[in-house]
């Protein structure tokens, strides 16, 4: 179906130009091609064709920040591996965005030791967190499609005033938390 028949006869669409920004940073958001532990599991079936993924225009993970917009922190991270993390998040170019995904990217999870950063937000600002050990490739969609939303309201001025949303395992909103 095209846009003509979509639009039926109006002839005209308007918008304004943070929507049509907006609306176009949601259609191509490419993750960074890169898991940490078990987590990724969970997001590689999350991009096969079960759950495909490429339906939301995220087919493609680039194996350079540079070219990667969405930072998916998929598992723990350890105090080794955080300057690594924060290296890469400083090489993606802006705007970007990062999800963490499951217990231990947002929490720390099931490792509160002294080797395992107890949440990767001590190092990069995050905007969704999905609960889970793992979270199912249902909850990292219902993450993504929240941090889509979170994205069609942004502004194009500077993102200081933007939030980040925790979810429980069911992807529902728990509290609103942290800014940039
Ligand atoms: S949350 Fe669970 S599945 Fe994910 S990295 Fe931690 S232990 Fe592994």
């Amino acid at each position: 179906m095209g846009l003509e028949e979509k639009a039926g006869n109006l002839g005209v669409i308007t918008t304004t130009l943070e929507a049509a920004v907006n609306w176009g940073r949601t259609r191509a958001m490419w993750p960074m091609l890169f898991g940490l532990a078990c987590c990724a599991i969970e997001m590689m079936a999350t991009q096969a064709s079960d759950y495909d993924l490429s339906r939301f225009g995220m087919e493609i993970n680039r194996a350079s920040p540079r070219q990667a917009d969405l930072m998916i922190v998929a598992g723990r991270v350890t105090r080794k591996m955080g300057p690594v993390v924060r290296q890469l998040y400083d090489q993606m170019s802006d705007p970007k965005w990062v999800i963490a995904m499951g217990d231990c990217a947002s929490t720390g999870g099931v490792y509160n030791n002294y080797a395992v950063v107890q949440g990767v937000d001590e190092i990069v600002p995050v905007d969704v967190y999905v609960a889970g050990c793992p979270p199912r490739p249902e909850a990292l969609i219902h993450g993504i499609m929240l941090l889509h939303a979170k994205v069609m309201r942004e502004r194009l001025a500077p993102r200081g005033e933007a939030r980040a949303l925790r979810l429980d395992a069911n992807g529902r909103q728990l509290v609103t938390a942290g800014s940039r």
